[in-house]
């Protein structure tokens, strides 16, 4: 009841404002949401569900928004596309799959050796992240919002250790986003294939190596029984976000009520995604160990040599590409200041709590 209120509330306030669509507020709104991910994946793909359950009972079920996961009207790689043409009015995705039309998406979700899950939602909404991304945006039509993050993740499943620098050479591997290209440089062949199509690569032996998210996906998706080393972190994907994204004419279609509500709703799905992947994922890790999955850690001269080239197609990057460079600058600067701030109470805290680990699970 309260809820409803409010909503009339803010339309009342409103009101002063010319309406957007008054048609289409008489009745009844229905949207298509193409996702990226399979519906097996609760976490990612039921980040849009979240979404589109809240947008449905806050208006009073006059705003609908009917999912539909990768490959039924869309396949995973392509919502981007889909969203730009209107084929669907909207979408959730990681934006960096689009980096072969502009590196800069890259930002959106996750830039190598980049910000942690908190820091990427702070450069979004109080680092100036999403004023910098809407020029990229604009010019794809479309309009984005963050809805979700799965935290840092895994490094991926090898069939073999990746001991020296010269174990990535001719590897391949399924990878998301830029990181593809900085591996290139260490001669690592990079693949990028949706969800649902990287067990099937890894099984046959078309690829040597996938990573996907962490622990809970990836136990779902099976990557352990074709795969014995698992390996972290995933120093591409420290904090990576998802976002739904909305075709610009559709959105400027919305009232100001129900763009209001599609905000809202992302943000809900933005902080649910993260809750339920630290909820579940230490459950999954033990789980797979028991089952045999070997952990890894990448050694500190694989790391470096990977931040080493990254840096480089960086620099390359920025000097191609301006949009990349002016984004870059302004990320670059704001996760230097993150690194010294949280390196004096966050990195402390639990450095502490880690090496104390058997203190704290003592019963007195
Ligand atoms: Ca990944």
């Amino acid at each position: 009841m309260k809820r409803r209120k409010f909503i009339v509330g803010a339309g009342v306030g409103m009101a002063a404002a010319p309406l957007a669509a008054p048609a289409i507020a008489q009745g009844v709104i229905r949207w298509r949401l193409a996702s990226s991910f399979p519906k097996s994946l609760d976490t990612i793909y039921g980040a849009a569900e979240v979404l589109a359950k809240r947008v449905q009972e806050s208006s009073g079920g006059k705003f609908e928004i009917r999912v539909f996961a990768a490959g039924e009207i869309v396949p995973g790689l392509q919502v981007l596309d889909a969203v730009q043409a209107g084929t669907v009015e909207c979408g959730h995705t990681a934006n960096y799959y689009y980096v072969g039309k502009d590196p800069t998406f890259a930002f959106d979700t996750a830039v190598p050796f980049g910000l942690n899950s908190r820091q990427q939602t702070a450069w979004m909404i109080a680092g100036g992240g999403q004023q910098l991304m809407t020029e990229l945006f604009k010019a794809y039509n479309v309009v984005a919002l963050p809805a979700g993050n799965t935290g840092c993740q895994m490094g991926g499943w090898f069939r073999k250790e990746i001991k020296e620098v010269g174990d990535l050479q001719g590897v391949k591997m399924r990878i998301g986003g830029f990181a593809g290209q900085v591996l290139t440089k260490l001669g690592l062949v990079p693949q990028q294939l949706a969800a649902g199509d990287i067990y099937p690569a890894l099984e046959k032996g078309t690829i040597d190596a996938a990573e996907w998210v962490g622990p809970y996906d990836d136990e779902k998706l099976g990557f352990n029984k074709v795969a014995p080393f698992y390996y972290y972190p995933g120093w591409w994907e420290g904090g990576p976000q998802l976002s739904a994204i909305v075709n610009d004419k559709a959105w400027d279609s919305l009232s100001a009520d129900n763009k209001s509500l599609f905000i809202s709703a992302s943000w809900e799905a933005h902080a649910v995604m993260q809750a339920r992947y630290d909820a579940q994922n230490p459950a999954a890790l033990r789980r797979l160990i028991a089952g045999g999955t070997k952990l890894r850690a990448f050694s500190p001269d694989v790391m470096r040599a990977c931040l080493n080239a990254a840096n480089e197609l960086y620099e390359e990057t920025s000097a191609k590409n301006p949009l990349f460079k002016k984004v870059y600058e302004s990320w670059r600067g704001f996760r230097n200041n993150q690194i010294d701030w949280f390196k004096v109470a966050e990195y402390h805290f639990d450095i502490f709590m880690n090496q104390n680990a058997t203190v704290t699970r003592r019963r007195t």
